[in-house]
């Protein structure tokens, strides 16, 4: 196959722009699952990225973005929103409707008509950026829940360029979905893309209920990884593809001396105690405060675990000037001193909080360092933070503990130990079983999960996606386990 050109679109271009203090604009690559999973596929290909650049667009803007797409090895074409809008379409209707109802949150969904418009502009916005630059290109990849309806602008502007989707976060289950009060139109312009991908078995089949229950006309062929769906004369395959990272290149650095140096330093600092990572986004989807309670809970009920391990939490600020956020924060920071406080002997704390974002060579010598990571979210689309720690885990002798909800549990469960991120006795137990557990039982577990992530990689993932864009035939994505819990299918009545 031949690898197609092709023009990505996310939200935020993946530069981040700021003021140095004269005033000059200054670019650094940015940060995030998405930049870190599409940036070496670009680079390697070839293509544009459109995105807004979360500043008002003028001719220092345009230069330093040339500049910054130099080095970045694509092309990074900046969409104008208007200033009112940008904040609707974003904070609003994106990520306090869309990104809490898609995580089954719905309790903390703000419903109005005002955001909903304002997100319907700003794709509009994107499609014209995207109609306008598109001639030479054979494939459009829109991605994630800010941009659900580029395809449907872009076929009203006359663009029959192939334009595919990939939803990052989770789709909801029908219940949840059923709240949205613009439901209907939701689903209508997935239609309009040809290849509409999604994390794992699971969503899609929250897909395809909603779809069967809401557009009762759509029909469905197929089986397989990769389905046709068709509707109202057009056809759409819809597949689940998890996203995979880029193994290769965190495994060769991860075994750089710096990384090991880095990781035995931090182990001296922590007593040469046994540590628990946790990585997140102040998030909470993240489930920090739940993860903080049982680890409270297996101190509380394994009392060999105190002054033995130390739980490492970092937390990376994000979306500060979103409702929930500061309080979020705030919650974690007095349930950290709590626990400190009822456990401390002298010499030792519990948990040890950092709250800021960490480069890629301390993340690693964390990830390095660590006995066993704690990734307990309460839904998430895949986490890559999971992939990560096991490409990073050369010396395989840590253990993933694991949310059944995080899209990475439906490939690494029957390696990883999995749990539900509400039940602290059950994260309790896992931690004992991780600290209790053979040295080669740990590592045969970690070298099956370094198997599956080195196997399906984010090439693969790319090609995978491409491949079922173009191959109208293909109904299977070849993948690495991918299955929907039994436990959640729908019991047989009668
Ligand atoms: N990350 C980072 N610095 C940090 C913590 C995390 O760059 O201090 C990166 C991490 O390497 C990963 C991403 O942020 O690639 C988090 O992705 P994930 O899918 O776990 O969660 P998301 O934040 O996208 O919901």
């Amino acid at each position: 196959m031949s690898n197609p050109r092709f023009v990505a679109v996310s939200n935020r271009l993946p530069v981040k722009l700021t003021r140095a203090p004269d005033g000059a604009l200054i670019s650094e690559p940015g940060a995030g699952g998405l930049v870190s999973a599409l940036a070496p596929v670009l680079r390697n290909r070839g293509g544009l990225w459109v995105g807004w650049p979360g500043l008002e667009r003028d001719d220092e803007l345009d230069c330093t973005l040339a500049e910054a797409g130099r080095k970045a090895g694509y092309i990074l074409k900046p969409v104008d929103l208007e200033p009112g809008d940008a904040d609707l379409f974003y904070n609003g209707f994106s990520n306090q409707v869309i990104w809490p109802l898609f995580h089954d949150l719905s309790s903390l969904c703000r419903f109005s008509p005002v955001v909903w418009e304002a997100y319907r502009r700003a794709n509009r916005s994107f499609a014209e950026v995207v109609a306008g630059c598109c001639s030479g290109v054979d494939f459009i990849w829109v991605h994630d829940y800010h941009l659900m309806g580029v395809a449907e602008e872009l076929r009203r502007l006359g663009v029959t360029t192939p334009v595919g989707f990939f939803l990052h976060i989770p789709f909801p289950p029908l219940d949840m979905f059923l709240r949205l009060p613009w439901r209907a139109q939701v689903l209508r312009s997935l239609l309009a893309y040809d290849l509409v991908g999604f994390q794992t078995l699971r969503d899609r089949r929250n897909f395809l209920y909603c779809l069967k229950r809401l557009m009762p006309d759509v029909k469905t062929r197929g089986a397989g990884s990769v389905l046709n769906v068709s509707h109202e004369g057009g056809e759409v395959r819809i597949g689940s593809f998890p996203i995979g990272i880029d193994h290769k290149a965190i495994d060769a650095r991860a075994r750089k001396p710096d990384i090991k140096e880095g990781a035995e330093r931090l182990r001296e600092s922590l007593g040469a105690r046994l540590m628990i990572l946790g990585v997140d986004r102040l998030d909470y989807t993240k489930g920090i405060p739940e993860k903080l309670e049982a680890y409270r809970r297996a101190l509380e009920k394994y009392p060999e675990l105190r002054e033995e391990t130390v739980l490492v939490q970092i937390a990376v600020p994000s979306r500060q000037e979103a409702q929930g956020y500061r309080e979020l924060a705030t919650q974690i920071e007095q349930l950290v001193c709590e626990i400190n406080e009822q456990f401390a002997r002298p010499g030792w704390e519990p948990i040890r909080y950092i709250a800021r974002n960490h480069d890629l060579v301390e993340l690693l010598q964390h990830y390095r360092a660590a006995d066993m990571a704690l990734v307990t979210p309460i839904k998430d689309g895949m986490n890559l933070v999971a992939k990560e720690y096991c490409a990073a885990q050369v010396d395989e002798h840590g253990v993933l503990i694991l949310s059944e909800f995080a899209g990475a549990s439906s490939q690494m469960h029957r390696w990883a130990l999995t749990v539900n991120p509400h039940d602290q006795d059950g994260i309790a137990d896992a931690i004992h079983n991780a600290i209790t557990m053979t040295a080669g039982d740990r590592r045969n577990r970690m070298r099956h999960l370094r198997t599956g992530v080195r196997t399906y990689d984010i090439y693969h993932w790319v090609d995978g996606f491409l491949r079922a864009a173009t191959q109208k035939t293909l109904t299977d994505y070849p993948a690495w386990e991918d299955y929907v819990p039994a436990i959640e299918c729908e019991p047989t009545l009668g």
